[in-house]
């Protein structure tokens, strides 16, 4: 090949870039004065059938932007904290190109960090290292809890020091490369509404539907089928988080794919307990984006997508393709968190008991959301079907209310596992194991990566971490 390089010899595809220049600009990367290699994701070139790839390889191919033409900012608007925003677009990133990997689906190879755009307005188009490090670190955990993401393929630290408003010194850089099933958002369409374009929405349309939704292809009503399916999508993975005990943080409609796939990683946070209100974003200071708000939050972006999809979609289709989420999240949710309680199905009434009691406990008790499920995961015990007596009978508490509500959620537990048969009570040991795993990823176990690395770059507790959310 004409490429030694792998990572350049991939056969690249310009799905997107057959578009044409309406929906981006070439740009180029910024050159780096460094480039150390931190985190390469070897998962992921497994998936596009790639080995013997050096991190030498990763660095020419992310890091010095060497033999890849077009570099393409996609154009975007969308809604940020309720408000409609056309000066977004693509500000520290592009997209570098397009690979099928092994399961014979696109995916986009996107920067995150390379350089100022025609939109980084005021920005300087760079990454914090930490915001790599915690982007690295949520999609790897985010992964580990079965949920539909993007993942980091690459993170290399870029010798530069940033100033960022809040701190005092320069903070280190970064670029990364993101692997995500699309990085066209609500807002792509969102923008050709307001530039008036109703043959751009068509051609977009076509575009999402060829590549996304291929199985529609051939339907007559394909446009209000792709809606009525992104509803449902957008619905799984809200429930995803929310069983995950993720919040986000950020859901403007530039952060939603049309692929209903979760990406873009900032000031996101897990919740140490089941709080409602539990806001990630220092600056959402209503708590617009607050943990519980989020099923709400992303049928609000379903319904405004309407707007640009009116153009070629009745609204009849548009509604009722909507009306469809709410079911849809609350038996998604249930399924999810049945899973991490280790069941697969369950009749109606009792998963519906179950599932109430679970949130009851976690939220009245404030007890560690993620390693509740890490301790039934760590002491379950085939005999719980039988035994009630002894499923946590560590926890004692002088509330008798808590107690109360424990002993609720214990007798629902017991009742559940009581109505599997042997099989399938063998099978729940497994499916805790697959769903939950043995730590949180809050705040204070991502500052006790981080402080080594400011402190004293030491990477090491980083990659345990890693180590430790794979395993
Ligand atoms: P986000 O909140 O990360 O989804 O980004 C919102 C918008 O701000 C997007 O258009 C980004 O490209 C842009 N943006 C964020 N950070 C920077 C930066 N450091 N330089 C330039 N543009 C940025
Ligand atoms: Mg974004
Ligand atoms: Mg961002």
């Amino acid at each position: 090949t004409e490429f030694v390089n792998p990572l350049l010899a991939l056969d690249y595809e310009p799905a997107f870039e057959r578009l044409g220049d309406d929906f981006s600009d070439r740009v180029s990367a910024a050159s780096f004065p460094q480039h150390i290699l931190r985190f390469r994701n070897d998962d992921i070139l497994a998936q596009l059938g790639l080995d013997a790839v050096t991190d030498e390889h990763f660095i020419e191919a992310f890091g010095k932007f060497q033999g890849r033409d077009p570099l393409l900012a996609m154009r975007y608007h969308g809604y940020q904290f309720g408000t409609y925003n056309p000066a977004l677009g693509d500000g520290r990133g592009f997209l570098y190109g397009q690979v099928r990997a092994n399961d014979g689906e696109l995916y986009d190879f996107g920067t995150k960090g390379s350089g100022t755009t025609p939109y980084s307005r005021g920005g300087d188009g760079r990454l914090t290292l930490k915001g790599g490090v915690r982007e690295v670190l949520a999609a790897e955990m985010l992964h580990r809890l079965k949920v539909r993401t993007s993942r980091c393929l690459s993170l290399i630290e870029t010798g530069e020091g940033l100033w960022r408003g809040d701190e005092p010194s320069p903070t280190r850089s970064s670029v990364m490369i993101r692997f995500s099933r699309s990085h066209i958002r609500f807002g792509t369409f969102e923008r050709l509404d307001a530039l008036n374009r109703k043959d751009l929405i068509a051609i977009l349309l076509d575009h999402v539907i060829e590549i996304y939704y291929p199985h529609l292809i051939n339907e007559r009503d394909r446009y209000a089928l792709f809606y009525a399916e992104l509803v449902e999508k957008v619905a799984d993975l809200v429930a995803q988080w929310m069983a995950a005990g993720f919040c986000h943080a950020v859901l403007n409609t530039d952060n939603m794919s049309i692929t209903g796939e979760s990406f873009d990683y900032g000031p996101y946070a897990f919740i140490p307990a089941y709080q409602p209100g539990f806001t990630a974003a220092y600056f959402d200071y209503y708590g617009r984006y607050a943990y519980a708000s989020q099923p709400e939050i992303c049928y609000w972006n379903l319904e405004m997508l309407q707007a640009p999809l009116k153009r070629v979609i009745s609204a009849e289709d548009l509604k009722s393709g909507l009306s469809k989420f709410v079911d849809r999240y609350e038996s998604s949710y249930r399924q999810r968190m049945l899973y991490r309680l280790g069941f697969d199905q369950l009749e109606q009434s009792i998963a519906a008991n179950l599932v109430y009691r679970t949130v009851q406990f976690l939220q009245a008790s404030q007890i560690d959301y993620h390693d509740f499920f890490a301790q039934i995961t760590q002491q379950f015990d085939r005999s719980w079907s039988e035994d009630a007596g002894n499923i946590f009978s560590q926890r004692e508490t002088s509330n008798t209310e808590l107690a109360t509500l424990f002993e609720n959620w214990r007798q629902s537990y017991c009742q559940a596992l009581n109505t599997l048969s042997h099989p399938e009570l063998e099978a729940v040991p497994a499916r805790l194991k697959a769903y939950n795993p043995d730590f949180g990823l809050v705040r204070s176990e991502i500052e006790a990566v981080w402080n080594p690395i400011a402190d004293d770059d030491n990477w090491q507790p980083f990659y345990d971490l890693l180590t430790r959310i794979r395993h």
